[in-house]
Order: C-alpha cells, then sequence, then structure tokens
C-alpha cells in the first residue's frame, strides 16, 4: 500500500539518533520501511507494523544498513595532480622549495584555471561516482583553486552543472584558499578584493549556487580581521561561514567562528581550550580531517577527545585535495577518526553522519529514523565493526532505496 517498499534480509542496521548527540541505535535483523522518499519506520524485522507486511520488500542480502556518510569538508573540483611533487617530498625536498619553484598549491591553480567547464564537470563526476560507491551520499565542495575571479567563476558554474546532474552537493566559496602569485606579499589587498568585489559579483553571476564562504586563516596566509572581513561580507550576501582554522598554528580561528556564527571550524589540530568552549557554546560543528594530519607527516592530531568532553559535536571529513589528502575513500576518514583521534566506533559514525549532516543543515541526512531521506549504505560484513577492525579491507557497500 501507499508506495511503501520494505528493506528486509538486514543482518542487522545502525543509525544515529537525532537529538542524542553521541547515541546509536543497533537493531539486529532489521526492516526499514521507505515511503514517499523517505523512512517511514525501521525497527527488528519481527515488530514490522502488519500495514507494510505486503509492501515490495526489496533483498539486504543480510548486509548492515548504515546512513550513507556525508563528506562536509571536499576541494572537489581541481585539475591535474601533484604524485611528481609528493615524490620529490619523499625524497626529502622541502614544500618550501617546491613551492618556491613553481610547485604546490600553485600548479594545481595554474592546471585548473587552464580548464574549461566541462572538464571541470568531467573531473567531478568521476570523483563523485567513487565516492558514491564507497557510500558516500552528500559533500560539502569548495572553490578555491582558481584565485582569479573568472577561474573562481568556473568552478562555480561546474558545480552549478554537477547539481543539475543530480549530484547532491552544497557549494562553498573559498577565493581565499591562498594568496595568488598576482598579490604575492598582499593579502591584505587580496582579501579586500574578495570581500568587497570577488564575493559579490560571483553571488550576482550564480544566484543560489553557493551556501557558504570559506577563508584560510593561518600564519603566513590571512589574518583572523582578514579573514573577519571576508566572512562577513559573506554573511551580507547569504553565505554563512565556514572556516579553515588552527592546522599549522593557533590563530584563533576556532573562537572567531563562534564569534561569527559559523557553521564549521575545521582542522584544529592547534585548538585552544578557549576555542574548544567557544564552538560548543556557539554550536559551532569542529570538523576534523585525519588523512590531512597523516599525509602531512604531522605528530599533532586534533584534541578530539577534549572537544567530545567540552560539549562539540565533532565531525569527520576527508579534505580531499591534490596536496595534502589525494584520498576519496571514507573508510579510511573513519579508521583514523578511531585509531588517531580516538573516537569510539559510535563516535566516529556519529561524526561521518549525523554530524556531518548537520554541519551543512541537514537533518534528514546522517541517520535512519523516520523522517530521513538518506540512502542507505548495506555493508556486507557480519558486524559493523569490521568495517574499523580489519583496517586495510576495501569493503564496497552497496548503496540503497
Ligand atoms: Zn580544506
Amino acid at each position: 500500500m501507499n508506495n511503501a517498499t520494505v528493506l528486509t534480509n538486514l543482518k542487522g542496521l545502525m543509525s544515529p539518533v537525532p537529538g542524542s548527540p553521541w547515541k546509536v541505535d543497533r537493531i539486529d535483523d532489521a526492516a526499514i520501511v521507505r515511503m514517499e522518499g523517505r523512512i517511514a519506520w525501521m525497527g527488528r524485522r519481527a515488530d514490522l507494523p502488519a500495514e507494510w507486511a505486503d509492501s515490495p520488500a526489496t533483498d539486504g542480502q543480510g548486509g548492515w544498513a548504515l546512513p550513507g556518510f556525508v563528506d562536509p569538508h571536499t576541494h572537489l573540483l581541481f585539475a591535474g595532480d601533484r604524485s611528481g611533487e609528493f615524490n620529490r617530498r619523499l625524497h626529502g625536498v622541502p614544500y618550501a622549495q617546491i613551492a618556491s619553484e613553481g610547485g604546490g598549491i600553485r600548479e594545481t591553480v595554474r592546471a585548473t584555471r587552464a580548464a574549461t567547464v566541462q572538464e571541470l564537470v568531467e573531473l567531478g563526476e568521476a570523483r563523485l561516482k567513487v565516492l558514491r560507491a564507497r557510500g558516500v551520499i552528500h559533500i560539502e565542495a569548495k572553490t578555491g583553486y582558481g584565485l582569479e575571479l573568472e577561474a573562481e567563476s568556473r568552478l562555480l558554474e561546474a558545480y552549478s552543472e554537477l547539481k543539475r546532474r543530480g549530484w547532491s552537493l552544497d557549494v562553498t566559496l573559498l577565493p581565499a584558499h591562498d594568496i595568488p602569485l598576482e598579490y604575492a606579499g598582499d593579502a591584505e589587498g587580496y582579501s579586500r578584493i574578495v570581500a568587497d568585489d570577488w564575493l559579490p559579483e560571483l553571488v550576482r553571476r550564480h544566484p543560489g549556487a553557493a551556501s557558504y564562504c570559506d577563508v584560510f586563516i593561518e600564519t603566513g596566509v590571512f589574518t583572523v580581521a582578514q579573514g573577519r572581513r571576508i566572512l562577513d561580507a559573506g554573511k551580507r550576501l547569504g553565505l554563512q561561514p565556514r572556516i579553515h582554522a588552527d592546522e599549522l598554528s593557533w590563530t584563533g580561528g576556532a573562537e572567531l567562528a563562534a564569534e561569527l556564527g559559523a557553521a564549521s571550524a575545521d582542522h584544529l589540530m592547534f585548538c585552544s581550550e578557549q576555542g574548544m568552549k567557544a564552538m560548543a557554546a556557539g554550536n559551532v560543528t569542529p570538523i576534523l580531517l585525519p588523512v590531512t594530519t597523516l599525509c602531512l607527516g604531522m605528530k599533532e592530531w586534533a584534541p578530539s577527545r577534549r572537544m567530545i568532553e567540552t560539549g562539540c559535536q565533532v565531525a569527520l571529513a576527508s579534505d580531499f585535495n591534490p596536496g595534502s589528502s589525494p584520498c576519496l575513500d571514507p573508510l579510511l576518514v573513519l579508521r583514523l577518526g578511531c585509531l588517531q583521534l580516538r573516537l569510539t566506533f559510535e563516535e566516529a559514525l556519529c561524526a561521518m553522519t549525523l554530524h556531518a549532516a548537520r554541519s551543512l543543515g541537514h537533518n534528514d541526512l546522517g541517520h535512519l529514523q523516520p523522517g530521513a531521506r538518506t540512502p542507505i549504505a548495506l555493508w556486507p560484513v557480519e558486524d559493523p565493526l569490521e568495517l574499523v577492525y580489519w583496517v586495510g579491507e576495501a569493503y564496497v557497500p552497496s548503496v540503497s532505496f
């Protein structure tokens, strides 16, 4: 009746519980009812309400049902790659030297500026297919490898085309990802042109395309004052702030995120105690990016346990980018969340689903409770803990509903 389908023959399901930050429901031998694109009921198969007993069934093939992952921090669109530079670094060449020779992020900016919208769309779609096949059903995606008006505009155009093709993503404007060559030594001038000219122009050209604005606040890049100017300009255009904060040193990025009512502060390896308290009080989601810490070879993992103790609802993300996280593997994020950030499996699951979705304003993603519209990932495991325990195993889910 009434277009309902029942997902059954499940070993079980695990789902965060909205409203209870770290609570996870675990139900063995479960069934899930979907109706009008949303979950109408979930529970033990034996308790399936009579009204759905005769509805068409989908075979869960004995797998475990988890909400699809949400990745709340990616730099999805860029051209070129930096594998050559990566090997030079393995041979001991410092990043500063590579950068001074025009490599590093500048190489990506050059390649991205040279790419057409069509090329960017194809690159983005190929990456989204990989993510989807690995259980990621929604992402946040940033501009930021254009660093000039026209290239940033092409990135926005490409993201809009990906949305038109049906991909589920939220877009963040990040022209202040770095200081481009044209403004070398003039972060102040660059932050002014981004705030005063580029953001209004990008929103005028692509109304509704972006939801957020981001700045890389870091020693030697943008100061808190420059970040505030850009993010305030974004807010006047309806873009909520997200911040690359306290990644390589403490700069007060988390505190600024709380002051501005940001959706998230991201990285946070050097976050202060005060910054954590401010984020908890201001309902800012700290987004931790452990693959970046791994790839940069850093010893300082974000103080995740302290954040949770302080009351923060921590999320995890890939930080997919060609320099410090060339990684489209959500299981690596999950595993590092447990093994290095010392989250429990249940906490890491919440961080990659419920809290990631909430940081993007999607209360109907990231869980399997009634009302959710999330696609469901069916994992071929005896127990979900295997996803972390068998640390190198390349499990592939099927995405259902
Ligand atoms: Zn990033």
